[in-house]
């Protein structure tokens, strides 16, 4: 039983939500999928099945610990080597979701002296870690979003009065989730240089997707293997589920003795391993993949007169609450599977309908959303 006291504010709350027409619901997948983070269609493949179930077979389904004690298996290794090797990096270490890796690195890597730097339109994980690297002792100071000349000001300025053992590290989503936009990371790593700064960037919406060989945005700006830490997701393009940190070896032998929330946690079960080790060689042998998706999101974006970009997700500007629920609906009730994201997820007045291509759709499914857009009254 919930006590009075809890129960009259949980139900206040919950109140205020309907009222603000804020209130959240888990709704089951229903029509052509044009919101997943299924970039190259690999989650229901048959081959990531198959891998998954053979990793079960031989390692069983659940590891029964964490890395440090029982839980690592050998498919453990071999998929940190895998990514290690893609990204262009020394060394990798596994997480068990984006959001307990970048909750868990970054009060692992400053505090007391030290100082975080975060885009204003990082992912909430992002900002939790920076909450926690606060709480630590560290200096939080968030910049305007790309905008490098406010965080190389809010740099000087933090240098200018912090220790002189104190270090900044600066964290960034590479590919936005929100908006679909990037960060300019020869730009930011050569600022981090002058700071000497470290460079965290979150590759959730870029692995898979972008550069040549499909490693993410550093690939495809043209500096791979040199931004010092990349994290990324094994549940968005490659179709499985966890995540991962690639780094040197010296960074990653700090973060398995003080990242509590890969210490503290049971290892990645092996056949979600296994279906992530498939995940990562299809991405790689499959280039067509990564070709199809960002091809049908500039198809969908002339078609709604935006400009192109190398990214799977379109948003679709509406701007009040009850506007992109009214949208996301009608087009629901046409088959097409689009959700609102309203605030807190985005600044106030800037709810908008948030679109994802896969290389699982069609053409004629693309052009028929961008028709259907257009007629739902899209203003
Ligand atoms: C999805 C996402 C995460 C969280 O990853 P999970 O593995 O789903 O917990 C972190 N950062 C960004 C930018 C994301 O989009």
């Amino acid at each position: 039983m919930i006590p009075p006291p809890w129960r009259q504010r949980l139900q206040d709350q919950s109140d205020r939500r309907r009222a603000l027409g804020r209130d959240r619901a888990i709704h089951p997948a229903a029509g052509v999928d044009f919101c997943s983070n299924d970039y190259l269609g690999l989650r229901r493949d048959p081959r990531l099945a198959e891998a998954a179930a053979a990793a079960a077979r031989e390692w069983g389904a659940g590891t029964g610990g964490a890395r440090l004690l029982r839980g690592t298996t050998p498919l453990h290794g071999e998929l940190e080597a895998a990514l290690a090797a893609w990204k262009g990096a020394e060394a990798c270490l596994l997480f068990n979701t984006g959001f307990q890796a970048n909750a868990t690195l970054l009060p692992a890597l400053v505090g007391t002296g030290d100082a975080v730097f975060s885009d204003a339109l990082n992912h909430a994980s992002l900002v939790d870690g920076c909450r926690l690297a606060r709480a630590g002792g560290a200096h939080l100071g968030i910049y305007r979003h790309l905008d490098l000349a406010d965080l190389e000001a809010q740099l000087a300025a933090w240098r200018a009065s912090a220790p002189a053992e104190g270090l900044a590290l600066v964290a960034t989503d590479a590919v936005f989730s929100m908006d679909g936009d990037a960060a300019d990371l020869p730009a930011l790593l050569d600022l981090c240089g002058r700071h000497g700064a470290l460079l965290l960037i979150d590759e959730a919406h870029a692995t898979g997707l972008l550069g040549a060989d499909g490693a993410g945005l550093a690939q495809l700006q043209g500096v791979h293997g040199r931004v010092p830490l990349v994290m990324g997701t094994l549940g968005k393009a490659l179709g499985a589920f966890g995540a991962f940190v690639c780094c040197d070896g010296l960074l990653r032998e700090h973060l398995l003795n003080t990242a509590r929330g890969f210490i503290f946690s049971t290892a990645l079960p092996p056949p979600v391993v296994g279906a992530a080790l498939e995940g990562v060689r299809l991405a790689r042998a499959e280039p067509w993949r990564r070709a199809r998706a960002l091809a049908f999101a500039d198809r969908l974006r002339a078609g709604l007169g935006q400009p192109a970009m190398p990214s799977a997700i379109v948003p679709v500007p509406v701007g009040p609450d009850a506007e992109a629920v009214r949208l996301a609906e009608e087009l629901q009730a046409r088959g097409f599977d689009v959700r609102a994201v309203r605030p807190p997820t985005v600044p106030e007045g800037s709810a908008r309908l948030r679109i994802t291509l896969g290389a699982h759709l069609q053409e004629t499914q693309v052009d028929a959303l961008a028709k259907a857009l257009r007629s739902a009254g899209l203003r």
